[in-house]
């Protein structure tokens, strides 16, 4: 697949001011932007059951979110429950009034890239409802991972899927104003699709660079795929690397997870931040960096007690400039 010049990047449309995260992203249907938001949001992923509102609005004050992501349906499962809208408007309603932006995270079973027709249907079934659901309480974006082609005879076709399954659903969300769609780069191994930073360029290229496609970069996948990232200065070449393959406005969201494992061990085991392999400095690093300027940052850290990534929260604001 033909890879665009890099020069000629900056003057498309898709990477005008209007992509930035500080512009519709965060505006238009999701909720206005607080004062957080000019800086780096600072969120978690954030638990729902008992109901929406019910659940994730105590969740996101006690454990002092900026931004918050959830799930829409069975992280490991293929359902599409509809909502409840008295919930959702609560949702709503609370969010705005807290300036928090809102991300959905889709089922992780997602996977455009699979040699199995019917998962790449669910796929895409998946991402109409988290898009629908996005709309409904005003989500800025629905993360979803990039994929894998299982097959190594299976990768051309794969990149065929992706354009072939997105491009439809970026055009209707666009058309709409609806929340946007974020592809997260995987921790790697088993024929994936995209995991370094790298390879996020022939995947916004299979879609024509769609002006509503943007990228969700996961500290602990990228550093599982074999960015070096504790090396000092090692974060801020990554992130250098992923605008030379995207251009500077295509990263609309943070991971920011601490790993369990090695560089480069292709294992997506995250870890509390300053406790793993990664350590604390880079991610100073990553919310120093030009690129994740006005990003929501988001943790999906491990939590044993109830409002568990209250401490890892905290870790990140005290980190930010
Ligand atoms: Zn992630």
């Amino acid at each position: 697949m033909p890879s665009p010049a890099s020069d000629d990047r900056a003057s498309r449309p898709s990477d005008a001011p209007s992509s930035r995260p500080s512009g519709p992203l965060l505006g238009g249907s999701g909720p206005a932007p607080g004062p957080a938001a000019a800086r780096r949001p600072v969120g978690s992923h954030t638990p729902t059951a008992g109901g929406l509102a019910r659940a994730a609005l105590p969740y996101v004050d006690a454990a002092g979110s900026e931004a918050l992501q959830i799930y829409v349906g069975n992280p490991r499962g293929w359902a599409l429950p509809a909502g409840d809208p008295a919930q959702d408007a609560a949702f709503r309603a609370g969010c705005a009034e807290r300036g928090v932006p809102v991300y959905i995270h889709a089922s992780l079973l997602t996977n455009l890239g699979s040699p199995t027709p019917e998962t790449v249907r669910r796929s895409a079934a998946t991402l109409a409802h988290a898009l629908r659901r996005g709309a409904e309480i005003g989500a800025a974006g629905v993360v979803f991972h990039a994929g894998s082609a299982v097959d190594a005879g299976h990768a051309e076709v794969a990149m065929r899927q992706v354009r072939e399954e997105l491009l439809p659903l970026l055009d209707a969300a666009a058309a709409s104003g609806g929340p946007k769609l974020l592809v997260e780069p995987s921790a790697g191994g088993g024929r994936s699709l995209a995991s370094r930073v790298e390879h996020l360029e022939p995947y916004l290229a299979a879609v024509d660079w769609h002006p509503w496609l943007g990228v969700c970069f996961d500290t602990c996948h990228a550093w599982a795929a074999g960015h070096d990232l504790a090396r000092e200065g090692g974060m801020t070449e990554t992130l250098d690397a992923l605008v030379a393959a995207v251009g500077a406005n295509r990263l609309w969201l943070v991971h920011a997870n601490d790993s369990r494992d090695p560089c480069g061990s292709t294992r997506d085991r995250h870890e509390t931040i300053g406790k793993g392999t990664i350590g604390e400095a880079p991610f100073a690093e990553l919310l120093a960096h030009p690129a994740t300027a006005g990003v929501p940052v988001i943790v999906e850290t491990p939590t044993k007690q109830h409002f568990g990534h209250a401490d890892d929260i905290a870790t990140l604001k005290r980190l930010r400039p």
